[in-house]
């Protein structure tokens, strides 16, 4: 089991920023940005292309919810940034699909290290 779902299934103590029937979002542990925000679906995928095989209206569900936090805390005054990571080129750690939302500040450019 992926830390993630631990996370939904309560077993770890985490403060969810956003919930609604779908989606939950919750601060990043290791923040890139003032403000890091990751944002899952409560049905499991592995990533983004495992979510589009299995239910793609799941990318509308976690992009109704991206819009209405960032609304909400006014984050899409000032700009953000949606990033999903896939496999070991892109990064990911967690195998459970989640969208990064990264903003607060002005941030870098972003690709090779
Ligand atoms: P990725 O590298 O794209 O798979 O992203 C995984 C993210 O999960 C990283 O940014 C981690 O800092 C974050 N993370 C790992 N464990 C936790 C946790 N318990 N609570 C919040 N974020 C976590």
């Amino acid at each position: 089991m992926t830390i993630f779902e631990k996370i939904l299934n309560k077993e770890i103590p985490t403060e969810l920023v956003y919930e609604d029937e779908k989606v939950i979002a919750f601060n990043d542990i290791s923040p890139q940005a003032e403000i890091h925000l990751l944002f899952i679906h409560k049905e499991k995928s592995e990533n983004i292309n495992d979510l589009m095989d299995k239910n793609p209206e799941q990318v509308k569900d976690l992009y109704h919810a991206i819009q209405k936090h960032t609304r909400a805390i006014g984050l899409d005054k000032t700009g953000f940034r949606v990033v999903t990571n896939l496999g070991p080129h892109g990064g990911q750690t967690v195998f459970y699909t989640h969208f990064h939302v990264l903003g607060g500040e002005q941030l870098g450019f972003f690709g090779r290290a």
